[in-house]
């Protein structure tokens, strides 16, 4: 079924979510703070848009309110990832996962709200691992 996200951030992390989601169909708005990063998701996302996620009032006039799931892929600005992942929860959306850079961060995303921390180098590392040990060579 087509599903509604959001993602914002378009690092590496962000960028590759938003590019999945899209060849899987499903409709994504994009938001990012940089117009080159906005830029180069437009042919992803049906919505593109430069905008701070950290301001409440630019949330809701681009009716993130409406979107059933978040993902926030801002990893290096803590401040920002927390105060969006909260104005997130504010606004009522019922799935925000997160990406974290470290434990101290996931535990302030957690308290926050957020309902999935991501840490992605470590779940990759953790994952690697068990295919070298397993042999495995491709898995989603
Ligand atoms: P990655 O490791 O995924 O490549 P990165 O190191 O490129 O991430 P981060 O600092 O983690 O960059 O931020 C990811 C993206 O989030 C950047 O493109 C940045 O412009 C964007 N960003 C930062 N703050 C905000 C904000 N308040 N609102 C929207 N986007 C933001």
């Amino acid at each position: 079924m087509k599903k509604q996200i959001v993602v914002i951030g378009l690092g590496r992390f962000g960028s590759s979510v938003c590019k999945e989601l899209h060849s899987l169909g499903h409709e994504i708005m994009a938001i990012d703070t940089n117009p080159d990063k906005v830029d180069a998701l437009r042919e992803y996302a049906s919505f593109a848009v430069n905008a701070d996620a950290t301001d409440g009032n630019q949330l809701k006039s681009l009716g993130v309110r409406n979107f059933e799931h978040a993902i926030v892929a801002i990893g290096d600005d803590l401040q920002a990832s927390v105060l969006c992942t909260l104005m997130l929860k504010e606004l009522g959306l019922p799935k925000v996962w997160v990406k974290a850079r470290d434990l101290q961060h996931e535990k302030i995303l957690h308290k926050v709200g957020a309902d999935r921390v991501i840490q992605p180098e470590k779940e990759m590392g953790i994952r690697v691992a068990h295919h070298v040990d397993s042999d495995k060579i491709v898995d989603y």
